[in-house]
């Protein structure tokens, strides 16, 4: 490295988040450099379902997923990767999952989701007939490529001028000032988005938000299906999962329900979804264990519910299983987002439940906002 390089922004982490401040702080015309300690983009923005899960989605997570939307089908131009504006399909499998779908269509309004009856689910999507009562479609839902999604946003950034530093790990900071691995860089203003490790360079606001990393069983297989899965898919336990659905009056009860028709699951904490990818495999998941330190070993009780669960939602026996994964995200117990600046000009962004590929645009573009502009910003929309 050069003898102290000078940026108006350095960036820590080269995963969404960072590069999404990366990209916003670019378009205002700051020069900028991003530093990761790894080679390549290799942590929760690569191990991810792609999935940009807008509309299921509360409070100000909605107001950055968003306005993320926009961002991400421009990048998917400009860095040429592959989005698509899917929409979600969630099937009600029971009386209860049918209610809260209904509440919540009748909280949102029909432009964000489309109440769907049963024959009509069933025309829409290659799955058994047995136990469906209906289901709902959420039209402004996105995806994109998630292996490709963020390296391909890196190339472009760094072809348009943006400076990376691999293999090189920040340190310590100081205003104005990044120590690294690689000698010193100078910082108009230091974005620190390295995700779960947070608790390694800011141990304090780690540990008082309780901040923990959350490691998940994730499946790519091919099915053997009657026809392709036209956009990612949701089930009955996706309406345990997201804020949006929280606050509605019938989840209690298909929260109780499914933890007693499959006990076997509730220390997994598994939630049943899947994505449709380019190549005509589908990315299964998940399964939640929250750690301090994430265990490397994986239990093969969690791959199975997975491959139970699709066998009897897909009707198939035959599941070819070609990659198995451990995702790991960063999981606090109250909030969704860590946002702190722990000194003058070195701010803290951190997603804090895994909903980093939606809001990650829209949370940046805040970001950037509120660093450049500190009087009276708000989120874009
Ligand atoms: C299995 C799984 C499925 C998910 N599915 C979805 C989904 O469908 N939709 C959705 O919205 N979200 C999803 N998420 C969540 C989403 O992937 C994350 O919220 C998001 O990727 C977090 O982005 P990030 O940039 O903060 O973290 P990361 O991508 O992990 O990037 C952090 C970077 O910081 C670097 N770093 C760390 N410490 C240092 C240091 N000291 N110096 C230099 N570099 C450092 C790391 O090398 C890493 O590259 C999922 C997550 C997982 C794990």
């Amino acid at each position: 490295m050069r003898n102290q390089p000078t940026y108006d922004v350095v960036v820590i982490g080269a995963g969404i988040v960072g590069l999404a401040h990366a990209y916003h702080a670019m378009n205002r015309g700051l020069s900028v450099a991003v530093i990761d300690h790894a080679d390549r983009v290799a942590g929760a923005s690569v191990q991810n379902f792609g999935h940009a899960c807008i509309t299921a989605q509360s409070g100000t997570a909605l107001d950055y997923a968003r306005a993320g939307r926009r961002h991400w089908l421009d990048l998917s131009r400009k860095a040429g990767f592959w989005s698509a504006e899917t929409g979600t399909f969630c099937v009600a499998r029971h009386d209860d999952e049918l209610a809260v779908m209904q509440e919540f269509a009748n909280a949102r309004g029909p432009s964000q989701v489309e109440l769907l009856s049963r024959e009509q689910i069933l025309a829409r999507l290659p799955i058994r007939t047995k136990g469906v009562t209906g289901g709902m479609y959420l039209p402004t839902d996105l995806q994109v490529d998630p292996r490709r999604a963020a390296p391909s946003i890196a190339r472009w950034l760094e072809s348009r001028g943006v400076e990376f530093f691999w293999r090189t790990a920040a340190s310590g900071f100081e205003p104005g000032v990044v120590h690294t691995s690689r000698g010193d860089l100078r910082a108009g203003t230091t974005f620190v988005t390295v995700n779960y490790d947070i608790d390694r360079l800011f141990p304090e606001p780690a540990l008082r938000e309780g901040l923990l990393r959350c490691r998940l069983h994730m499946l790519r297989a091919i099915l053997p299906l009657s026809s392709t899965l036209p956009a990612p898919l949701f089930t009955g336990w996706s309406l345990l999962r997201y804020s949006g659905f929280e606050e509605l009056p019938s989840t209690r009860a298909v929260a109780h329900r499914l933890q007693q028709e499959y006990p076997g699951y509730v220390d997994l904490d598994l939630h049943q979804m899947y994505t449709p990818q380019p190549d005509g495999s589908i990315l299964i998941g998940d399964t939640h264990v929250r750690e301090v330190s994430a265990s490397p070993f994986q239990s093969e009780a969690g791959f199975d519910a997975l491959i139970e669960r699709a066998q009897d939602l897909f009707g198939v026996n035959d599941i070819e299983i070609t990659e198995r994964w451990q995702g790991i995200y960063c999981s606090a117990p109250d909030s969704d987002f860590l946002l702190e600046e722990p000194m003058d000009r070195v701010r803290i962004v951190t997603v804090t439940t895994g909903i980093g590929m939606t809001t990650s645009m829209g949370l940046a573009e805040a970001s950037v906002a509120r660093a450049f502009e500190p009087d009276g910003v708000s989120v874009p929309a």
